[in-house]
């Protein structure tokens, strides 16, 4: 492509979406490249049940296609492209697709968000796929009448075993201290559940089974007393990482990788390149907050612009 965009969008989550739509409205023309995961993170949860405006809940991946359709609405060319590479030394910006289209564009708005954390263990990865998983709404179908463990504390620990309940007979919670982080009201909701039940200061050290997850080695956080346990799922909750690998380098960054933007903006140590949501936010990671930075970015995207001429 030869025509030089006024910006491009990566990362089709809640953020992106939202630059998107104000973008579009602002006769910016955004391109947006959906990335990997289309809709990122919210097509792998159930309900969305904060998210003001929906009283009665909404199913995250509806809420991403109504997302998409309010920004096509206003113009915005949605590609389900994956950026590869981008170079921020020239003006203007080149972004490289997957598929080998180039773009140039005068601003980028990163909004690449964040992806699941697994535990590292090399029987872990061997059977990712295969009982292994960090997402209870893609793969839970599949453990009808099963005994699967969630690892985590969090909110997403205790959202994934209920939602897991619908399908398992047992589900087990691996928590590797004596409280959870998660908010009260879902830890409530797993603990009354009669299937789940909650396993203290334990930690799962490894992954059993030829072709499949058979049993699990749970390790004590205090007394380092180990134990196998049958197991037919592993389900990861552990949190995220942001997805700003690309971008190592170039964009300021903190030690875990979360792109650092000036205070109370979205502008980062490019001028030009603005983050929004999930990879630059390691504090709040809510669809709501992410779609509000989203919405700074095209904002300060128009002013940057308007600044330019
Ligand atoms: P969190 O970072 O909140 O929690 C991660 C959990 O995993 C913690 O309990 C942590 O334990 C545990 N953990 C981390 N590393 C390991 C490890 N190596 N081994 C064992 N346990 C580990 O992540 P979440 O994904 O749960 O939540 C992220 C954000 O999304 C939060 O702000 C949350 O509120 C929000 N969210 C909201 C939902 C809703 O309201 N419907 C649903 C899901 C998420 P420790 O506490 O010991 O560090």
């Amino acid at each position: 492509m030869s025509d030089v965009l006024d910006t491009l969008i990566l990362g089709s989550g809640p953020a992106g979406y939202t630059a998107a739509i104000y973008a579009a409205r602002a006769n910016l023309a955004p391109v947006l490249l959906a990335g990997p995961q289309p809709g990122g993170q919210l097509t792998i949860t159930n309900d969305v049940e904060n998210y003001p405006g929906f009283p009665k809940g909404i199913m995250g991946p509806e809420m991403m296609e109504m997302f998409k359709e309010q920004a096509a609405r206003f113009g915005t060319d949605v590609r389900e492209e994956l950026g590869t590479e981008v170079d921020l030394g020239q003006r203007p910006f080149t972004i490289k697709t997957a598929s080998g289209e180039t773009f140039r564009s005068k601003t980028l708005i990163i909004s690449t968000g964040a992806s699941a954390i697994y535990l590292g263990l090399p029987n872990e990865t061997r059977l990712q796929g295969r009982g292994v998983s960090a997402c209870a709404t893609c793969d839970g179908f599949f453990f009808k009448n099963k005994t699967v463990y969630v690892v985590g504390g969090g909110d997403s620990a205790c959202e994934e075993a209920t939602f897991l309940t619908k399908y398992a007979t047992k589900v087990y919670m691996v928590v590797r201290k004596t409280t959870m982080r998660a908010s009260k009201i879902m830890q409530q909701r797993a603990l009354d559940n009669p299937k789940v039940e909650i396993l203290w200061e334990q930690n799962v050290t490894d992954v059993f089974g030829e072709n499949k997850v058979e049993a699990l080695e749970l390790t004590h956080s205090t007394t380092g007393e180990k134990q196998r346990v049958e197991a037919d799922g592993l389900f990861l909750a552990i949190g995220h990482k942001p997805n700003t690998e690309m971008f190592q380098g170039v964009l300021d960054m903190d030690d875990t990788g979360y792109i650092q933007t000036i205070p109370g903006k979205t502008a980062t140590n490019v001028e030009g390149v603005f983050a929004a949501g999930d990879c630059q936010d390691s504090y709040y990671r809510q669809a709501v907050t992410a779609a509000g930075t989203g919405c700074m970015a095209a904002i300060e995207v128009e002013r940057y612009l308007e600044g330019q001429h």
